[in-house]
């Protein structure tokens, strides 16, 4: 009884892979001033693989909206 019985995983949100939780990482961002909002009033927390330096580099700059924005220019 002194290890978790629950199976501690999480997807990157980077490279979608399932990984066990202490290989994943949160990274929260403030992207406030992104939206035009207040600073410290938008976060984002996104999950990457913290012993994957890819994962790491792409997190920083990983933006939920991007995949889901309507008028996105450079989509032509
Ligand atoms: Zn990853």
């Amino acid at each position: 009884m002194t290890t978790s019985l629950w199976p501690l995983e999480w997807p990157c949100q980077i490279c979608k892979d399932i990984r066990p939780d202490d290989k994943i990482s949160v990274i929260s961002t403030d992207v406030s001033s992104e939206h035009g909002w207040p600073e410290g009033t938008m976060r984002q927390n996104v999950k990457y693989c913290n012993d994957r330096p890819d994962c790491m580099e792409k997190a920083k700059v990983y933006r939920y909206d991007t995949a889901n924005k309507k008028d996105t220019p450079e989509s032509a």
